[in-house]
């Protein structure tokens, strides 16, 4: 058995005497246990929560940060001094209010569930999808406005597929024992919702069957996760006229028209061929089933704000069947998730923000951390410049594309006024309703009007970084934190922790997807041909390691799906490694931009630290079918095998486990 090195052991012997640590076999065996191991082996997963770790600690320090504030809080008072704040607030509270919630019930909803009772032919489902898309209830078509991809001057409408009960496509035709569970607990929850909306039991267990079937179709029709990394592949400019001739047997003039859009109006559909399985749909599937169908997709989105009943049964499927789950969370807990979303993109999410940014980040922290992008940069322009398998006219697009991506950092300089949005404190699923509504139309507006080059699509508190549409990079307070980042903290540590970040983020608009786009975000074409030869093949054989990978007896990771993420990870740690030789020059005053060998390896032993994480069995198969993301421990162990300076840093020999061959070492940017 091998020994295990507890990390704070490791990294306090790094600091102290940083000439001092041997080659470790352990390092250079298995460096993800070397840093981890002992962390571990003593990591409790709590019940109502999927992972323990790096990530998942810190969003629940700041979700408990929140907390506290909130605690203090109620709607009206004077400290909530803007309109986000204001309104956050009152959700929250409307959040908290059971008794008028259980009170309630459906009432919220009836408006909606009256509009699909009334459906009685195909000719009325356009403008049936267009009024629950507009209220955020998508299926099967999802509809938003967002920016145009080959010319991100402008807002466009795209419509997109939606509408699945199972996690993924693909699974309606899965038959191993994981799926035929989550098909078993599906059907019980699909039972349960359409009972407790009213419909009698025997009607809902055979309503239950039909909808699966009814699913399976547009599943079918579906494009799978690898196919949509394509950005060609889901930009396709449409008027309502083509998608007649191209999708027929379904208004699409009055479904856009039901959208806001005026007549003539272009709009993306990202999947042509889900579109026009969803017009034949309407034709030959029973409007009985339709009416069943719709009515399960908005019990389904409205299910967390209901009363306790349809809580319990979205639990029970979503967070239990599918990811493990032993026990929901708090209520407030619940309901801070609500209003963040899960990239905190929902439309309230920026109330919270702003009651978090006012304590969590300083202007101090905040230069340091324009700063370490500025280093980034820096390395990667140099790492550019040093390219062997790029032609130099590819190169300079390359560095133009760099040297203009933007900042986004800490939180936005201006705030949404929210206006036009009322929410009372006792409301929940009618507020809901009405935020979706809002933030709907406040998007639709946009359409005629000029991109806003300053806005976020995110909210400060949350613990994640974002590669933007508008050749930009995000990065909210909520990750500026220990132990990613410390603005009084060890430089080592800092560029291994958010610099490696900072540096995936910047790479992801360079990674398979990425780079399809140019300085301006735009999706044109830039690179030579043999320049897109060369990527690819060295894209390739990255997809094929990671594909060797089995987190899970006979589950491996898919290597396609993850491919932009891995890309992004190799790259952002070569990177933030070559920064920090920046900057601790910088500090030392100096030319010379080696590192020493003891801040290399606090840099990498910090690198693994943030992806320290333990998670539930059920997340990770859910994780691997459904994700972008490798599971953190293929990030640790699967980027540092191309690394040579993590080679150097820990004296690993040729030949080592951690260690790619030489020959075989991948090197991307
Ligand atoms: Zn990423």
């Amino acid at each position: 058995m091998l020994s295990m090195r507890p990390l704070v052991v490791a990294f306090a012997a790094a600091l102290a005497a940083p000439t001092a640590i041997a080659a470790d076999p352990l390092a250079c065996s298995d460096f993800y246990s070397y840093v981890n191991g002992a962390w571990l082996k003593q990591a409790q997963i709590a019940p109502d929560r999927t992972r323990a770790g790096t990530f998942s600690d810190l969003r629940e320090a700041n979700a408990q940060r929140l907390l506290a504030t909130l605690a203090t809080l109620k709607p009206g008072d004077a400290a909530l001094d803007t309109p986000g704040k204001k309104l956050a607030v009152a959700y929250y509270a409307s959040g908290l209010d059971a008794a008028a919630i259980e009170r309630a019930g459906l009432a919220p909803l009836r408006p909606l569930l009256a509009e699909i009772e009334a459906l009685q032919s195909p000719a009325q489902l356009p403008a049936l999808l267009a009024r629950l898309n507009r209220a955020g209830i998508s299926g099967p078509l999802s509809a938003g406005v967002g920016l145009d991809a080959a010319d991100k001057r402008r807002y466009r409408l795209s419509i997109g597929q939606s509408g699945l009960g199972l996690p993924d496509r693909d699974d309606y035709g899965r038959d191993d024992e994981r799926t035929r569970l989550l098909k078993v607990a599906l059907d019980a929850y699909t039972v349960k919702l359409l009972v407790l909306g009213g419909t009698d039991t025997d009607e809902a267990a055979k309503a239950a069957a039909a909808l699966r079937a009814f699913e399976a179709r547009l599943a079918g029709a579906s494009l799978t996760r690898v196919a949509m990394r394509d950005p060609k592949v889901v930009y396709n400019p449409r008027t309502a006229q083509q998608l007649d001739a191209e999708a027929p047997g379904f208004d699409w003039a009055a479904y856009l028209r039901g959208l806001g859009l005026a007549d003539g109006v272009t709009v993306n559909v990202a999947q042509p061929a889900f579109a026009r399985e969803v017009a034949k749909m309407a034709g030959d599937e029973p409007i009985a089933l339709w009416r069943t169908y719709l009515r399960l997709r908005l019990l389904d989105a409205a299910a967390p704000r209901l009363p306790r009943a349809y809580v319990e049964a979205h639990f029970a499927y979503n967070s239990a069947a599918v990811l493990g789950l032993e026990k929901p969370q708090s209520r407030q807990r619940q309901v801070i998730d609500d209003i963040s979303g899960r990239t905190g993109a929902s439309p309230l999410a920026e109330g919270l923000g702003q009651l978090f940014v006012a304590e969590a980040f300083s202007p101090q922290a905040k230069a340091r951390a324009v700063q370490m992008v500025t280093d980034v940069k820096a390395a990667f322009r140099a790492r550019i410049e040093q390219l062997d398998w790029m032609s130099a006219p590819t190169k300079r697009r390359a560095m133009a594309k760099l040297d203009a991506l933007a900042l986004k950092i800490g939180y936005p300089d201006r705030w949404r006024t929210y206006e036009g949005l009322v929410i009372p404190s006792d409301d929940y699923a009618g507020n809901w309703l009405r935020a979706n509504a809002w933030f709907y139309d406040d998007r639709l507006a946009d359409i005629d009007k000029p991109v806003d080059r300053g806005r976020w699509f995110t909210s400060p508190h949350i613990v994640n970084a974002f590669a933007g549409g508008l050749n930009d990079i995000s990065f909210p307070a909520g990750i500026l934190q220990p132990p990613f980042f410390d603005g009084n903290g060890d430089t080592a540590a800092n560029y291994g922790g958010i610099g490696a970040v900072i540096g995936h983020e910047i790479i992801h608009h360079f990674d398979d997807r990425g780079r399809q786009f140019d300085e301006n975000g735009n999706l044109a074409p830039w690179w030579g041909d043999d320049d897109v030869q060369a990527y690819r093949q060295r894209a390739a054989r990255l997809a094929a390691q990671y594909s060797r990978y089995a987190p899970l007896p006979g589950q491996h990771i898919n290597g396609q799906q993850t491919l932009g993420e891995n890309i992004s990870d190799l790259g952002g740690l070569n990177v933030a490694l070559d920064a920090l030789g920046i900057a601790l020059a910088r500090e030392a005053g100096s030319a010379d931009r080696a590192v020493d060998q003891s801040a290399e390896r606090r840099f990498f032993v910090s690198y693994a630290t943030i992806w320290r994480d333990n998670m539930r069995e059920q997340a990770l198969f859910n994780q691997l079918r459904t994700g972008n993301h490798s599971p953190a421990r293929y990030r640790v162990i699967g980027t540092l095998a191309n690394v040579d300076g993590f080679a150097k840093a820990f004296g690993c020999p040729a030949g080592s486990p951690m260690l790619a061959p030489p020959g075989e070492r991948i090197a991307i940017w």
